[in-house]
């Protein structure tokens, strides 16, 4: 048995992890030209092949060397639920122990992914679930892209037509993984998505806002909540660290294609964010930004503090914000009986941390 042979599952790179200039740069290690790259990537992605030997266009020597010293390893599904309005959600379990959560939402004409970026969460957003557990560690790029390719094996390779980094995590503290990811979602040869197919929320990260901005301008979602410092310190405490003043002005110079909107999402909690002098003040903030305010009634969990906002006031408070020119959509709570809802993920998650390391990697 060569060398190469006996390298374990656990010491082969996972091909998935790679975006094309990664696996092209991996091939040419080996001498093989770069072009192969997207041969590669089009088996591997588009077409989820996961036998090198039935990759066609590859030569055998390839192929071969392939399968001894590399793998295609994705988490298993742990549980796999459907709601009764469509939703679906998968448990994912990850080598380490810890287990992630995905969610699938169908609606007219489009289905949309939400994804993962992290076990746990590091920003302790008091409305949270997902933050209520802390932080285990980064996905790799091989388990977020892991979330796309189980959902199109379950539902069909056409099921995805969008995809939205709103799952457990705060995308933008991870940004080493998640722009590869993103990279490989966008990449014709691999799953073909347009940026304004991809949508990647934050609670406030600004430098990664910039980052995210100069290499890959997709749609823009900030997780706002609060028109006041005073209020948005406690829902959103990086907000200490990035306050509204630098947050907006993040959402200014970010490089959005022209007719795009961000999307800022505002979530109902009774009696604390939800006054109707909270809807003019945030119609003030958002004047010079093209933004459009989706309202998310809150999702209870074990264990949260908080009542949603009855649905009367959030009509009022949205009527505000279209009077002011703002287009405003209420999201309706989906999938919620499988505790699948916006802030209802959990996954396990073990050993959170609650501290934030705030270093944007890049
Ligand atoms: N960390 C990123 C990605 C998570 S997106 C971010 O904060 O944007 C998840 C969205 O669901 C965020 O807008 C979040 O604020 C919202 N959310 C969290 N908990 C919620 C809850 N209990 N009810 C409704 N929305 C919630």
């Amino acid at each position: 048995m060569s060398a190469a042979e006996s390298l374990s599952e656990a010491q082969r790179p996972n091909l998935l992890g790679l975006d094309r200039q990664a696996l092209g740069g991996f091939l040419r290690q080996w001498g093989e030209s770069s072009f192969r790259a997207g041969q590669l990537l089009q088996w591997l992605h588009t077409r989820q092949e996961t036998d090198f030997a039935a990759m066609s266009n590859i030569g055998k020597k390839l192929q071969a060397r392939l399968a001894a010293e590399t793998s295609v390893a994705e988490p298993a599904i742990i549980a796999d639920q459907i709601a009764a309005d469509g939703t679906r959600k998968w448990l994912l379990g990850l080598d380490d122990g810890n287990a992630i959560e995905t969610v699938f939402i169908p609606e007219e004409g489009r289905g949309t992914l939400c994804i993962s970026s992290q076990v746990g969460c590091s920003l302790a957003c008091s409305f949270c679930a997902t933050g209520a557990q802390g932080l285990s560690r980064n996905l790799d790029t091989a388990e977020i892209i892991a979330q796309i390719r189980v959902a199109r094996r379950c539902l069909g390779l056409d099921a995805i037509t969008n995809v939205v980094f709103m799952g457990m995590g705060e995308p933008l503290l991870n940004l080493r993984h998640v722009l590869p990811a993103i990279h490989l979602l966008m990449d014709d040869l691999a799953y073909g998505l347009g940026s304004r197919r991809i949508t990647v929320s934050t609670a406030g990260v600004v430098p990664g806002i910039d980052k995210l901005g100069s290499v890959s301008p997709v749609n823009l979602a900030i997780s706002f909540h609060a028109s006041r410092n005073e209020i948005r310190d406690v829902l959103v405490p990086v907000n200490r660290h990035y306050p509204l003043a630098e947050l907006l002005a993040a959402c200014r110079r970010y490089p959005l294609p022209p007719r795009r909107r961000i999307t800022f999402e505002y979530v109902m909690l009774d009696g604390v964010n939800d006054e109707l002098a909270h809807a003019r003040e945030l119609l003030r903030l958002l004047r010079n930004i093209p933004a459009m305010v989706n309202l998310i009634p809150f999702n209870p969990f074990p264990g949260s503090a908080y009542r949603r906002t009855p649905l009367a006031r959030i009509d009022a408070f949205r009527e505000i914000l279209m009077q002011g020119g703002i287009m405003t959509v209420t999201r309706r709570p989906r999938g919620d009986d499988i505790a699948a809802a916006c802030g209802q993920l959990a996954g396990q998650v073990q050993s959170g941390r609650r501290s934030f390391p705030l270093a944007v990697q890049s």
